[in-house]
């Protein structure tokens, strides 16, 4: 199945999931019809019901959900989807007020029956859970400590959800009709224990090692881990893993970084990682020989995913790390096809692995162009940002399909995407990976 078909088909599936409540109360025994407002807002209630519970799918790095739009698009879809599951479960007891403002009582999440307290409860764990996600980094909430609050708030508001349904026992009186809903939410909700349980212990059968690690320009270190008694990870150069450190695979801290090295030595694999905050910036005391797991391979960025006649690449700050890994992959296959790598970083001193990239020019058809934001004085290259003029200066119009992919900060993706889009680039020739998850 190609890219686009397996694109189409997830959207499908998704749409049939989420309205099939709708379907399955209509059957058989139905309760007596009651106004359409009351109807209708009972509707958002079970779509976003079982909305909110399908995001435990989304974020469970199924591979073949994932593959055909990238993880990062199906987070940013996690937290859009989240935002209207919210809005239509809100939805549901304010149309039904608003309908007929003598149950406004029943908002009350102390008040009410215990059919609407439980439902009220949900409601506002749900909305709690979003806030905190919202803002996280204002708050300063420890990225570990959000993401297990974030699982248990939502696991806590399905269930309550489910409380609430029951209670009311409208429309699921019928036993088997509660069981579809509740079972759509039980296999959702098994995404976590996949996730969290069955995936680690499965990482535990291939440990790696730390086997060494290397001080790069640029606060950056080249990581290399070693695959102990096992053949390591077949990846496509431009996808990331997710690296755990110590000897438990079930330890809540894990970090996403794209591979640096050629993907042709499944055994040593490498990252290239900027020192940021907790975790990277004691990347560089990790012991050698400590225990490593990595989650991989995830991701569709990648010149080996669409056909082209040549490659740009545009690569800001840390950003660089995936084209290294396309850079030295493609010199190791003799890959001749032509390369432009736009590399834009802060200053000469924070651009990282120019001798790496000095050797690759070398091996490839490769040429570089390094555009510095403060440029030492005596710079004759690029400044400022990557954007239209630069692309204009060095991108020749040869008339052959280029594929072009861009990896930095959220400014410069978009810098980029507008100066392609003025060029008229085909979009399908366009990829974007974004470092920011969450
Ligand atoms: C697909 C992808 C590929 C990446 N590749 C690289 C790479 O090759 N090299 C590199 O240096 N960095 C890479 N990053 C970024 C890297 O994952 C973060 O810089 C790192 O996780 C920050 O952790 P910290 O504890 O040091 O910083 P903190 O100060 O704790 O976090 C800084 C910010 O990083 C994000 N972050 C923190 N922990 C995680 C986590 N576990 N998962 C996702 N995001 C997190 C949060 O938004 C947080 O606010 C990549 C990120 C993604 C999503």
């Amino acid at each position: 199945m190609n890219r686009t078909v397996a694109g189409g088909f997830w959207l499908i599936i998704y749409l049939i999931v989420i309205l099939s409540p709708l379907f399955f109360m209509m059957i058989g025994d139905t309760p007596p019809e009651r106004p359409f407002w009351v109807e209708f807002s009972v509707g958002l209630g079970f779509v976003g019901l079982v909305q909110t519970a399908v995001q435990f799918a989304l974020i469970a790095r199924y591979k073949t959900i994932t593959a055909p739009y990238g993880i990062d698009l199906i987070l940013k879809y996690h937290r859009q989807i989240a935002t209207i599951a919210i809005g239509l479960l809100l939805a549901h007891p304010v149309i039904l007020v608003i309908h007929n403002p003598g149950l406004l009582g029943l908002l009350n999440p102390v008040g009410g029956t215990m059919a609407s307290r439980a439902g009220n409860w949900a409601l506002y764990t749900f909305i709690l859970l979003a806030l905190l996600s919202y803002f996280r980094k204002r708050i300063n909430l420890d990225y570990e400590l959000w993401r297990v609050t974030h699982a248990g708030l939502a696991l806590i508001a399905v269930v309550l959800a489910h409380v609430h349904i029951r209670l009311s026992a409208y429309y699921t009186e019928t036993p088997w009709k509660h069981g579809v809903l509740i079972g759509i939410s039980v296999v959702m909700l098994a995404s976590l224990v996949y996730l969290r349980l069955i995936k680690p212990a499965l990482l535990k059968r291939r440990p790696y090692r730390v086997a060494e690690i290397k001080a790069e320009r640029g606060d950056t270190w080249s990581f290399t881990v070693t695959a102990r008694d096992h053949e390591g990870m077949r990846f496509r150069p431009g996808q990331f893993a997710w690296l755990k450190l110590g000897e438990s695979p079930f330890t809540v801290e894990e970090h996403p970084f794209s591979f640096s090295s050629s993907a042709l030595e499944p055994k040593r694999l490498e990252f290239g990682i900027k020192e940021l905050g907790d975790f990277t910036g004691g990347i560089g005391q990790v012991p050698i020989g400590t225990t490593a797991y990595l989650d991989g391979p995830h991701g569709a960025f990648s010149p080996d995913l669409e056909p082209a006649a040549g490659y740009a690449f545009y690569a800001g700050g840390v950003g660089i790390t995936p084209f290294m890994s396309m850079l030295r992959t493609l010199a190791d296959r003799g890959d001749k096809r032509p390369i432009v790598l736009f590399y834009g970083d802060k200053s000469w001193d924070a651009t990282a692995f120019t001798d790496a990239l000095a050797e690759l020019e070398k091996r490839l058809d490769l040429t570089i162009v390094y555009v510095l934001e403060e440029p030492p004085e005596d710079w004759d290259g690029e400044s400022g940002f990557i954007d239209a003029g630069v692309l204009e200066r060095h991108l020749p119009e040869e008339g052959i399909e280029r594929l072009h992919l861009v990896c930095g900060p959220e400014p410069m993706l978009d810098a980029v995407g507008k100066a392609l889009e003025q060029r008229e680039v085909p979009i399908r020739l366009i990829r974007f990976e974004r470092f920011g998850l969450v």
